[in-house]
Formats: structure tokens, C-alpha cells, sequence
């Protein structure tokens, strides 16, 4: 009987333990895609772009897109639409995109 009882405890162990891996799993996805998988983000933090690419006013830092990994920052969200649609016409002028 006692062996029995033992078994169960071990049981109940192990599903914690599988509970606790779920959870950490979980955890794990939600947290991945905040992460800069390049280095290269931490890089751009500096903003070397000061004026829209679209209209040419100064940015607003609140507005912005990701392309090729840089970040792109625009005067209003009309602007991001625009690149979004054809980017490759407005890298030109962007600092983030000259080697
Ligand atoms: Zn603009």
C-alpha cells in the first residue's frame, strides 16, 4: 500500500513538472518576437535619420517601420503607408541604408 501511495506522489511530481515546462515554453514564444534577433538593432537605437524620406519633414519617433532590419521613422502615418507600399523609391534617402 505504501509503495502505491508512493507512485502517486511521484506522479503528481512529474506533472508539475510538465506544467511548470509548459509554462516556461509559453513564456519563451511570447517573449521572442520583442527580441531583436540581430544585433544590428541595437545599433540603429541611435536614429541617424532626421527627416521623412516621403515629405522630407522631420520625424516623428513614434512613427516608424522596419525594413531590411533598419528602422525607418516617418512625419505621419500616411508616409508609412506610402513606403510600405514602395520602399525601395524612398531608401535612397535614408542615412540607415548608405554603406
Ligand atoms: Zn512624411
Amino acid at each position: 500500500m505504501n509503495n502505491k501511495k508512493k507512485q502517486v506522489k511521484t506522479i503528481l511530481l512529474l506533472a508539475g513538472f510538465l506544467l511548470v515546462g509548459l509554462f516556461a515554453l509559453q513564456g519563451c514564444k511570447k517573449s521572442e518576437p520583442t527580441e531583436p534577433a540581430e544585433p544590428e538593432g541595437a545599433v540603429s537605437a541611435t536614429i541617424l535619420q532626421k527627416t521623412c524620406p516621403v515629405m522630407g519633414s522631420p520625424i516623428n519617433k513614434d512613427i516608424f517601420t522596419e525594413y531590411k532590419g533598419k528602422k525607418v521613422y516617418f512625419c505621419m502615418p500616411a508616409c508609412k503607408e506610402k513606403f510600405e507600399a514602395n520602399p525601395e523609391e524612398y531608401i535612397a534617402k535614408l542615412p540607415q541604408f548608405k554603406e
